[in-house]
């Protein structure tokens, strides 16, 4: 056959998630953590990989991982389940709890993969914007849960891109609202410190997305996790991929896991290190910076698109452009790294704005006024 019939039709407006890889020296677009695992850990896991199985199927449900956070979060196993990221376990919520007829609430912007997981399990996706400082919009959202017709309810806390942390009080009146699976994603819990935890027993309906990715250095090999009631568990396992959750991330995940005491220092770090950031973004006239409770910042720029590019091609800072998503025009998300990575990128956005600066002053094109020099922001 010289041609193929077309796919489902959910994906005509689909565009594929961009896995260009841009390279840049300093990475500063997809919410990392700067620092490699501590020395003495990496030292383990490569002993450890000596010995592995790599012939065996791994266990599908990691479970000593699984009794690992289970015991940390004062939970049981049943209510714990791992998955291959958090993408992943989004996928599986929405497979299970959506669906063709079914109804999926985010709030944007947000995180983009709920949508798109919307679109792909033909889940109808209902949009309640946030307000101007990107806070939720908790009367629309209260009011629309009250309809009765939501099967699932989507809530990044704190949110991304935007950094935002939902008052606790609110995502309760949510909770008591809605008989609707409420996900709170919490992918930056290590950075916030501040979790819906203790509201499960009481709330049947909550889930609770954390991630290995950020705080744990763990991006590279894929791990994440729920908790929920294990009603809940119990459905997602049969929509899960059998096999998603690796042997050699799993004893990674758990080697991590049992250490994360190490961690702490590292992520006060980057506490500080985002403070330092959010500091120097403020002392530029033409920046507006908004607050964040996570590791990365956003930020509004004029031009922001010209920026991304000057960052990228003169400075080698790579950061993520988000100047075309509705409610964030002129908008950039910069990842707290090093102290020598926000330097480096404090100091080309110092440029690339003193410039800007000479090249209105003078009345001429910025590219000729690259050279100026000028370091006076004014
Ligand atoms: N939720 C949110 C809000 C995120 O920002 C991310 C990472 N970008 C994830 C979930 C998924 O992270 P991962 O798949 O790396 O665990």
């Amino acid at each position: 056959m010289d041609h193929v019939r077309p796919p489902r039709p959910e994906l005509e407006s689909l565009i594929a998630y961009d896995a260009r890889d841009v390279r840049a020296e300093v990475l500063l677009a997809s919410n990392e953590n700067p620092s490699n695992l501590p020395g003495e850990l990496l030292e383990k896991l490569g002993e450890r990989i000596r010995s592995m199985d790599f012939n065996r199927y791994p266990d599908p449900l990691a479970s000593e991982l699984r009794e690992l956070i289970a015991e940390a979060n004062g939970l049981e196993a049943s209510n714990v389940l791992v998955g291959n990221g958090g993408d992943e376990l989004i996928s599986d919520l929405l497979l299970a709890w959506g669906g063709p007829g079914r109804v999926v609430v985010d709030l944007p912007p947000t995180f983009a993969m709920y949508g798109i997981d919307a679109a792909v399990t033909g889940t109808t996706l209902v949009s309640i914007p946030r307000r101007e400082d990107f806070s939720i919009d908790g009367d629309a959202l209260l009011n629309r849960l009250s309809g009765d017709d939501i099967d699932i309810v989507m809530i990044a806390n704190p949110n991304n891109p935007t950094g935002t942390l939902a008052p606790e009080t609110l995502l309760i009146d949510v909770l008591n609202a809605t008989d609707a699976l409420v996900l709170i994603d919490e992918a930056y819990f290590e950075f916030s410190r501040h979790t819906m935890r203790p509201h499960m027993s009481r709330h049947a309906n909550l889930v609770i997305l954390r991630t290995f990715s950020k705080a744990f250095s763990l991006a590279g090999l894929r791990a994440g996790y729920l908790l929920g009631h294990e009603d809940v568990i119990r459905e997602l396992m049969k929509v899960r991929q059998p096999y998603s959750v690796n042997r050699f991330t799993q004893m990674a995940a758990a080697a991590v896991f049992r250490e994360r005491p190490v961690f702490e220092a590292g992520i006060s770090h980057l506490l500080r290190n985002r403070d330092m950031l959010i500091a120097g973004l403020g002392t530029m006239p033409e920046v507006e910076v908004f607050p964040s409770e996570a590791n990365f910042v956003l930020f509004r720029v004029a031009h922001a698109s010209a920026v991304w590019r000057d960052l990228l091609r003169e400075f080698s800072v790579l950061v993520r452009d988000f100047s075309r998503t509705p409610g964030l025009e002129d908008c950039l998300r910069v990842t707290v790294g090093t102290e020598e990575e926000i330097q480096r990128f404090l100091a080309a956005m110092d440029e690339i704005l003193a410039r800007r600066h000479a090249a209105a002053h003078f009345g001429v094109h910025a590219t000729a006024a690259r050279h100026a020099g000028g370091r006076d922001r004014g």
